[in-house]
């Protein structure tokens, strides 16, 4: 039996209960059922809460430690573990460079795409239009009190204004070129160990043709890699209560029925790009890449885009995520690749919805943008997602880099926009937050898709003589 279904057995059973293929398990029906009946349990129980002025602390701590710090747990010793046995079986340095590639330009065409839909339909929609002058000013007046006195926000806005587009990007390059790897792990910076990983994984390979010892170091790996797989798939059995728990906070913090006027239509228009992003764009983007059934692929991706949901976390979700991409028809190869570099790089969600929430602020102040403005949202705002975490409100925060862009790009300084004006989309942030992070995830999963025939797996038969040749030597 090879190692990798030696461990699966051991975890209780050859199939993953994640699997559509096949008789589904009572784990799969709790997984996909128990997630949607506590969706909707989530929403009813917080609407009660939040309309008899119930807290949300105790739901939040507990969705955090049923489900968010597991997850977090193993995601850091996966991303290493995935790209190094990722990048060691990919092996030959071309092919390697044409997966990096390909994955570069799908990152940045599919942002692209996702920012010029929602910079089109927030000019076209005009969602902030009609909002008296002087109403206008108190909201905006209100806005950057919620803002300023946002303990966890306030200081990353604050440091984002000051550091500037060219300073996020020069942040970013640090984080690829890392001085310690040991740190950026303990400082939970994915992109610093994915550096790290792509230089080990790429000795690996070369190693491994040269030194027997070192396809042992390359077995160790992989060996746990799939244990810390078989850890993921028990910490999805607990999706339905973690995702329970998170609904109930968010529900109970912000209500359903409170939306209205401009907001309410703002809200419309994110969604709405969001929906035709991950409903037609992309899997017309898949389909025209070859992928047959793109929206049957999006259904067996179902636990990922629940993880992001309720989690809003695109780096939480990565080790669902990597498991749901092989099971749901990408090879290993691709996703090891694909997956961890885009949780942290492609955001088509939140590109999307940094577009349409910048040209909405404008509006509500009263400024149109021309077509010079909304190329320099388009732009900013693809570069700023790519600046992003994968961690919850992070595209608010990056939104200040697209902000400063369009003010200084405005022929007349004193239609500038003041960063407060944030504070009037932050009490509707952490639900659109939920639908831009499965957005973000469904990217990255369609990258991997879409980029499987650069990286196959292995048939079975050869990866097998693979491990045997290894042991023997
Ligand atoms: N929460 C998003 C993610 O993790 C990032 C964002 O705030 O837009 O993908």
């Amino acid at each position: 039996m090879p190692g990798c279904d030696r461990i699966r057995a051991l975890a209780g059973g050859a199939r993953d209960p994640l699997s559509v293929a096949g008789h589904a398990t009572w784990r799969d029906r709790w997984v996909s059922w128990g997630s949607v009946a506590a969706l909707g349990a989530g929403v009813a129980v917080g609407q009660w809460l939040h309309g008899n002025g119930g807290s949300a602390d105790g739901w939040a701590a507990a969705g955090d430690l049923i489900l968010i710090r597991p997850l977090m747990l193993v995601v850091m010793p996966l991303v290493l573990v995935s790209v190094i046995a990722g990048v060691t079986s990919i092996g030959s340095p071309s092919r390697l460079g044409l997966l990096g590639g390909a994955s570069l330009i799908f990152y940045l065409a599919t942002m692209i795409l996702a920012c010029t839909l929602g910079a089109s339909l927030v000019t076209i929609l005009d969602p902030g239009a009609g909002v008296a002058p002087d109403v206008a000013r108190d909201l905006l007046a209100d806005g950057t009190t919620a803002l300023s006195s946002n303990p966890s926000l306030a200081p990353r806005i604050q440091s984002g204004e000051a550091e500037g587009l060219s300073g996020a990007w020069l942040n970013i390059l640090r984080q690829v070129v890392p001085g310690n790897p040991f740190a950026e792990m303990a400082n939970g910076r994915p992109l610093g160990i994915i550096g790290f990983a792509l230089l080990v994984g790429a000795a690996l390979a070369v190693a491994c043709d040269r030194v027997p010892a070192a396809r042992i170091a390359r077995d160790t790996i992989n060996g746990i890699y799939e244990a810390l797989l078989v850890a993921v798939r028990w910490i999805i059995t607990l999706l339905p209560i973690g995702a329970f728990c998170l609904v109930v906070a968010t529900v109970t913090r912000t209500g359903l029925t409170e939306f209205s006027g401009p907001i309410a239509k703002y809200m419309g228009v994110v969604a709405l790009g969001l929906l035709i992003h991950a409903f037609i764009l992309l899997p017309l983007v898949a389909r025209l890449g070859g992928v047959a059934h793109p929206w049957a692929f999006m259904h067996r991706c179902r636990a990922a885009l629940g993880t992001a949901f309720v989690t809003s976390s695109s780096s939480a979700t990565l080790p669902v995520t990597l498991e749901t991409s092989v099971e749901a028809g990408a090879s290993r190869r691709a996703t090891n690749f694909v997956c961890p570099l885009g949780a942290t790089v492609n955001m088509d969600g939140t590109a999307l919805y940094e577009a349409v929430a910048v040209v909405f602020l404008f509006q509500f102040m009263g400024i149109e943008l021309g077509m010079q403005e909304l190329v320099v949202v388009v732009i900013t705002a693809t570069l700023a997602a790519i600046g992003a975490a994968g961690i919850p409100s992070a595209g608010l925060v990056t939104m200040v880099l697209v902000i400063g862009a369009v003010n200084t790009s405005l022929a007349d300084p004193a239609k500038a926009l003041p960063l407060g004006a944030i504070g009037l989309i932050l009490g509707v942030d952490r639900i659109l937050d939920m639908l831009r992070t499965s957005v973000n995830v469904w990217g990255d999963l369609v990258g991997a898709r879409l980029l499987t025939p650069l990286a196959p797996d292995e048939p079975p038969g050869d990866a097998n003589q693979a491990t045997t040749g290894a042991a023997a030597a």
